[in-house]
């Protein structure tokens, strides 16, 4: 019988015979004759061991009543023979994976299908459509198979949630859809010989289909998943098919009624398709689901993975890895890691430059050079060094510290560095009350919950200021923002219609808090270096800009140590500098020079409202 249940036990009824299977043997079970059960009904005691296995009786189940006694315990009939599908729809149905055919709809007499490939009438047409505008994620396609004898049609419409979505993919499904369809049909139909016409308008995804290899598909290959399933499944059917290009839109040039039938069907598959990604518009996102008959499918995060979405899968395994590495080393917890926007944070750290990323690094994880580290390595040569902050000359630096130092130049320089932030925010059309929101938060440097900044808006930024509370102001600083954050920008970019969308709109800002918490260093490191041989730092700002660009085609070499977390700097748009916008790096360098010198003067019993002025001079 069919099932991958093993029923070893059966019961004849008229022979009163209980038969136990071990495969090729059995043991066979006759009425006991046991002292204590012989007049009791349904006991039974085995009589032969290891006889030829022979089949008869219905299945059964048994329970063990005393040693060497069994009684029966169900009876069941065999499940009937599985049936002959009569129609491909049945073989679609045993495929599972439905949604491809939510819309399907056959029209026709008895059997013309059948005849329809006999004869060699039956015309399939698909066509495939994708508007990124309306939705980046989803493609769709549309199909009709149709005698062109007039004797019936199929036609058949879906929609495909991918990230790896677009007009080529579109028109890929569709032919996948014609193929399985036509499989269905020759499941249901045995022996069906004849011909069937395929109309596409894509060249490309006929030219691919068409040549597709025998054995296997490269794994570069895109959309390898729909071509795998052409290629396996599809490519061995009793009838012959034939590839043949439609030209697209042809009623923009002439009335429908004048085209060729393809050119029509091409015209309304084009049409159907377009309606499935129009009838999507303000719903939610599909989930993506794996095709019919498709053998293995891998999933990552919700979506199928392929050789398009390799990047997909790096994300996943990075994030794996860095949520135990986060909570092994005590950066966050696992919740609070949860509630981080790390695809926004992931794709932000990728654009930025190597030493940059490093420096993020170890600022995260608390391995940036402070004094507090060199204090602990230089303590195993039992040499000191003194472990305090260079500014405040106060508190233990770490790195930590390095955001919440309190020295008054350090302080300033974080508030003008969140200016230039607030700028950004306004320029990139940030949504009115978040922007407030981020504003107070970072400038209330750990000393101001989010549910605080957020408490006037009510209810709707509470979720976001308790998920950003959840991760904490030091880790806002250092890029992790809360996806509510994002959610938030995205709400506004969709009824705003704002260009810049709100992932981009993340990168940003990530890229933007990590610069602020990184000019926080350089202004640590112009202290610590300056007052050693600095010598890069001590230069005017242009002659800066041009050693520092020097420096980054000759990397680290000829660079003095004390100089070289300066190529550290997030530079990417250096070279286009206007002059005009500040840098974070030029703000950060040049506020530590400046309070540096106030120091000295200071030191010297300057008066303070003079040095304002000379400091202002000096810019
Ligand atoms: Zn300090």
């Amino acid at each position: 019988m069919s099932g991958h249940k093993l029923w070893p036990w059966r019961f004849d009824f008229e022979r009163r015979t209980l038969t136990h299977i071990k495969g090729p043997v059995m043991d066979v079970y006759k009425p006991s004759q046991l002292p204590r059960y012989q007049n009791v009904r349904n006991r039974y005691t085995r009589l032969l061991a290891d006889q030829p296995a022979e089949v008869s009786g219905v299945i059964c189940t048994v329970r063990t009543v005393a040693p060497a006694v069994v009684a029966v315990a169900s009876t069941t009939t065999e499940p009937p023979p599985k049936a002959v599908p009569e129609c491909f729809m049945d073989v679609l149905e045993e495929w599972g994976c439905l949604w491809m055919w939510d819309s399907i709809r056959m029209t026709g007499t008895d059997g013309w299908l059948e005849d329809s490939i006999k004869e060699g009438t039956l015309c399939a047409v698909t066509d495939g459509s994708y508007i990124r505008e309306i939705a980046p994620d989803l493609c769709s396609a549309a199909l009709v198979l149709e005698c062109s004898k007039g004797r019936g049609r199929i036609i058949c419409s879906f929609p495909e949630q991918s990230l790896c979505a677009n007009a080529y993919r579109a028109e890929l499904l569709g032919l996948m859809a014609v193929h399985l369809i036509l499989l269905a049909i020759s499941r249901s139909v045995k022996g069906l010989t004849g011909h069937v016409k395929i109309f596409s308008d894509c060249l490309g995804a006929l030219g691919r289909v068409l040549h597709l290899p025998h054995s296997r598909i490269p794994s570069k290959c895109k959309h390898a998943d729909i071509l795998k399933n052409i290629m396996i499944n599809c490519k061995k059917l009793p009838f012959s098919l034939e590839y043949l290009h439609v030209r697209a839109h042809q009623d923009d040039e002439a009335n429908y009624g004048e085209l060729i039938r393809p050119a029509q069907l091409n015209c309304w598959a084009d049409y159907a398709a377009k309606t499935v990604i129009w009838g999507r518009m303000g719903l939610d996102p599909l989930p993506q689901k794996p095709f019919p008959l498709e053998p293995i499918t891998v999933w990552v995060g919700g979506h199928k993975l392929t050789p398009d979405t390799s990047s997909e899968l790096r994300f996943w395994v990075h994030r794996q890895i860095a949520r135990e590495v986060f909570v092994e080393l005590k950066i966050l917890d696992a919740d609070a890691f949860d509630e981080v926007a790390w695809r926004q944070v992931f794709n932000t750290l990728h654009d930025l430059p190597r030493l940059f990323q490093i420096w993020a690094c170890k600022q995260v994880t608390n391995i940036a050079a402070t004094n507090k580290r060199e204090y602990q390595i230089k303590k195993r040569k039992k040499i000191y060094h003194d472990p305090r902050c260079p500014s405040c000359n106060f508190a233990i630096e770490t790195c930590e510290h390095v955001l919440s130092c309190c020295e008054a130049g350090r302080v300033d320089c974080l508030q003008k560095s969140i200016d230039s932030l607030e700028v950004w925010l306004e320029e990139s059309n940030t949504e009115q009350v978040l922007k407030e929101c981020i504003l107070k938060f970072a400038r209330g440097r750990g000393g101001t919950s989010m549910v605080l900044a957020t408490v006037e808006h009510g209810q709707s930024y509470r979720r976001m200021a308790e998920s950003q509370d959840f991760i904490g102001w030091r880790r806002f600083m250092e890029g992790m923002i809360s996806k509510e954050i994002v959610e938030i920008q995205r709400e506004h970019c969709g009824l705003e219609d704002i260009e810049i969308t709100a992932d981009r709109w993340a990168q940003g800002l990530i890229t933007k808090l990590l610069e602020i918490t990184h000019g926080q260093w350089l202004y640590r490191n112009v202290h610590v270096h300056d007052k050693v041989t600095g010598t890069l730092a001590t230069r005017r700002n242009e002659e800066l800009k041009e050693a520092i660009l020097d420096q980054l085609y000759i990397e680290e070499e000829g660079l003095a140590e004390e100089d070289k977390y300066l190529l550290e700097i997030n530079l990417k748009d250096l070279e286009h500098t206007s002059g005009v916008k500040q840098h974070y790096w030029l703000l950060a360098i040049r506020a530590a020079r400046r309070w540096q010198e106030l120091q000295a003067m200071e030191e010297r019993g300057v008066a303070e409202h003079d040095l304002a002025d000379e400091g202002r001079a000096s810019e």
